[in-house]
């Protein structure tokens, strides 16, 4: 009889719990309705609805990316750019103070994590018993059963009402480091944090140290796109960071390949080189005969699958290349593909550590060096099979010839 009595108690809870959301759903700007409904304390519930509210509409344009949006941000350009940032920012706090160093939990905190410690966090708690005491006294002790609530009126006074202590948390959904916008520094000594993004070091630890100075020097020495350290709340270890413009990140990224090809999804250009008799009798050594090389720029959308056509919608582009080596001796060709690349310079790489080659480019023409590793030939869960490069088979220059040369090419590595 208990049994049941407490089974229906919870059920009527969870009744209870599902007609207020379905009431204060009306009032948050969408997408944040789809947040309030995962904020079981109904304290917390008003907190986190009375900042929807104040947001209006224009939340959207904040609210914290969705795991597709995280998905297809990972290995981006982008994501790269700010990973470097963060590298030159580590490695200069690192020389500057030696034995301490940077750590950096993350570049995204999903809304999944936030809304956990929004639902746990002791300074949130504090300010859902002070809203939720507030909203008793303004509407009645029953004030929140479903049906008895005014939605006009609510809003209007969540609206107005004011914390008189702000929660150290910022409410899910609106953080900016729900979209890789900003970045907590934290101090790390011997393996553990030392000094953490953590309001109870804020003055025994940071100020009392000067981290909050020394990590501010690497920002001006090597962060441009940082900006910070926030100062209200005060945290000192939490850094804005506005990316550089897409233009400059793909330019730096595609300068020397775009002069090849542009970064347009499906451009394809293929260069080819055939070794006559007279040039192999000349290098007895080189054991390549001839030489197909496709790059082509891929474009890929929000899922990270490839999308090929020029108008097509797509997020960001990598060059993809394929290559075959034909061989002296009339064995079975030899075919492999990865991804072309730049950093200080040009080059191409096979998957799983397979190497590959520096692609320079003179007129017309690419050279295409291999690197002293070799390249790797067939796909990681095959044997390891490399062409190594040897007396007369180091460098290989290719000309430009027609695309379908390099269509079937294209299709055995590639796919499509
Ligand atoms: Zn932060």
């Amino acid at each position: 009889m208990l049994a049941l009595l407490v089974a229906g108690l919870a059920g009527k809870a969870v009744a209870d719990s599902v007609a207020l959301d379905a009431v204060l759903t009306k009032l948050a700007p969408p997408p944040s309705g789809e947040a309030l409904s995962q904020i079981p304390d109904p304290g917390r519930k008003l907190l986190a609805l009375r900042s929807y509210v104040r947001y209006g509409a224009k939340i959207a344009d904040r609210w914290s990316w969705t795991k597709e949006q995280i998905k297809a941000f990972e290995g981006s350009p982008e994501h790269q750019a700010l990973l470097a940032e963060i590298a030159a920012v580590s490695k200069h706090f690192r020389a500057a103070n030696p034995g301490y160093e940077i750590y950096v939990h993350g570049t995204v905190r999903s809304l999944d994590e936030q809304l956990a410690s929004w639902n746990n966090n002791d300074s949130v708690r504090a300010g859902a018993e002070e809203i939720l005491a507030a909203y008793k006294a303004a509407f009645g002790d029953d004030g929140l059963e479903p049906a008895k609530i005014d939605v006009r009126r609510l809003g209007a006074w969540l609206r107005h009402f004011k914390p008189s202590k702000r929660a150290s948390l910022a409410t899910p959904g609106l953080t900016l480091h729900g979209r890789a916008s900003a970045i907590d520094f934290q101090v790390m000594k011997d393996g553990r944090i030392y000094a953490g993004a953590n309001s109870k070091q804020l003055q025994s630890v940071w100020r009392a140290e000067g981290w909050d100075e020394k990590l501010k020097a690497s920002m001006e020495a090597v962060g441009p796109s940082f900006s910070g350290p926030l100062a209200d709340p005060d945290e000192p270890w939490h850094y804005d960071y506005a990316p550089p413009p897409a233009a400059t990140i793909a330019s730096a990224q595609g300068a020397k390949l775009a002069d090849i090809l542009p970064a347009t999804p499906g451009a394809r250009a293929c260069f080819a080189r055939r070794y006559d008799a007279k040039h192999l009798r000349e290098h007895p050594g080189q054991r390549v005969a001839g030489v197909t090389f496709l790059i082509r720029s891929t474009g890929f959308d929000d899922r990270g699958e490839w999308v090929l056509k020029p108008d097509g919608k797509y997020k960001y582009t990598r060059y993809l290349f394929a290559i075959r080596f034909a061989r002296r001796d009339g064995k079975r060709a030899q075919t492999t593909s990865g991804e072309c690349a730049e950093a200080e310079k040009m080059g191409c790489h096979v998957e799983c550590d397979g190497c590959g080659f520096a692609l320079e480019k003179s007129g017309e023409s690419l050279l295409l060096r291999l690197l002293d590793e070799g390249i790797r030939i067939d796909g990681c869960d095959e044997k390891d099979v490399r062409l190594m490069p040897g007396a007369d088979d180091k460098a290989f220059r290719a000309e430009k010839v027609a695309e379908a040369q390099c269509r079937a090419l294209e299709k055995a590595t590639l796919g499509r």
